[in-house]
């Protein structure tokens, strides 16, 4: 099964991938959590992407694309992925079909998680997030069992630097401009399912389900 999920900055995609990642136990490819331990390694990779992600612009496509070729390769992809937050540029999607293709598979379904832009920017200043596997929280919406600490591994949870009021501006606008035109896009390929994002989080969780099975 190999799965996309689709959406805003804070539409929800990485809280998402994880329940799907552990029922069906296949693993959650973030190009934002690859880049992200790239620098905190402080790789040459990191310290190209951290000044464009700071920003709240969109890494380039080629180093992107060098990212997710080598990690479909890998072993633990073979049963499937979810992919969260790639692709989100047209030539992305383009070159994903190409690997894919390579690889002899094929993109199962793009679960779009639809969230208005006015509650993203509460979503995002809100969320603390565990800088050690990645999981996701909110202040309200979402909150760890113990006040700070991840749920589990019990790390300090974090604010992203790039998760302020200043910088969602310039993500959300990326992705209005780059990323969004891939709904049609997969539209057009009849594999695109909606879902409404501001749905509870079970029962966001409980239509992915519905929709993969
Ligand atoms: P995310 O964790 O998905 O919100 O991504 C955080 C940041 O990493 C984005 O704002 C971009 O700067 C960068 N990034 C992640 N995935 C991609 C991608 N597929 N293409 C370009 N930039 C990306």
């Amino acid at each position: 099964m190999n799965i996309m999920l689709f959406g805003a900055p804070g539409s929800g995609k990485g809280t998402q991938a994880k329940p799907i990642m552990e029922k069906y136990n296949i693993p959650q490819i973030s190009t934002g959590d690859i880049l992200r331990s790239a620098i905190a390694e402080k790789s040459p990779l990191g310290l190209e992407a951290k000044k464009v992600m700071d920003l709240g612009q969109l890494v380039s496509d080629d180093i992107i694309i060098g990212i997710i070729k080598e990690r479909l390769k890998q072993d633990d992809c073979k049963k499937g992925f979810i992919l969260d937050g790639f692709p989100r540029t047209i030539p992305q999607a383009e070159a994903l079909e190409v690997i894919m293709k390579e690889l002899g598979i094929k993109l199962d379904k793009v679960i779009s998680l639809n969230v208005p832009d006015s509650a993203i920017l509460e979503r995002i200043t809100g969320r603390r997030v565990c800088p050690n596997d990645g999981t996701s929280y909110h202040i309200t919406f979402n909150q760890p069992k113990v006040e700070g600490k991840c749920d589990i591994c019990g790390t300090e949870l974090i604010l992203r630097k790039d998760d302020n009021a200043e910088t969602v501006v310039s993500r959300l606008e990326a992705y209005h401009k780059q990323t969004a035109p891939l709904f049609d896009f997969y539209k057009e390929k009849n594999i695109l399912v909606e879902i409404d994002g501001m749905a509870g989080l079970e029962e966001v969780k409980n239509q992915i389900v519905r929709v993969l099975e």
